[in-house]
């Protein structure tokens, strides 16, 4: 059993999927643990995607991340982390499968609806990003 870190971009929220995305996770046997809607500064957004620091479109994305509402999710299941990414769909929403959230959702790279932690040193390190022990039932 593994538990995982989803987020609901702002270009989620605005463009109200925020039910989709989560039934698509809960159809596919993904059940969700923890849930709350924040609204990240730019330095909040910057310590989220520090991994991403040196990339050049950190700016841009750290900006996107903190123009509005995000819904963050602490989701579980077998293989959570590889299964919600799958869900998801590539990065790049051209590239992304038939059927998953970004083909479907997303207008491009940057602007691609959901996160989804990409292994289990990120998974706990954003799980601890937004949720303390109390605030996930899993
Ligand atoms: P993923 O979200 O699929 O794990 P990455 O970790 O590579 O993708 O990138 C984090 C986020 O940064 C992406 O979801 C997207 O919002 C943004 N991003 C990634 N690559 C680019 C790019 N080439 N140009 C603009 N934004 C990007
Ligand atoms: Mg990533």
């Amino acid at each position: 059993m593994e538990t995982t870190l989803s987020i609901v971009k702002p270009d989620g929220t605005s463009k109200n999927v925020i039910g989709e995305v989560i039934g698509r996770f809960e159809k596919n046997g993904i059940k969700v643990v923890g849930l709350r809607m924040i609204h990240m500064s730019i330095s909040q957004a910057e310590g989220f995607y520090y991994v991403h620091r040196e990339r050049p479109f950190f700016g841009s994305l750290t900006e996107f991340m903190s123009s509005g509402p995000c819904v963050v999710m602490a989701l579980q299941g077998e293989g959570a982390i590889a299964k919600v990414r799958g869900i998801m769909g590539a990065t790049n929403p051209d590239e992304a499968e038939e059927g998953t959230i970004r083909k479907d959702f997303a207008d491009n790279i940057e602007h691609n609806i959901v996160h989804g932690s990409d292994s289990q040193e990120s998974a706990d390190y954003e799980l601890n990003y937004f949720f303390n022990s109390l605030q996930i039932f899993g």
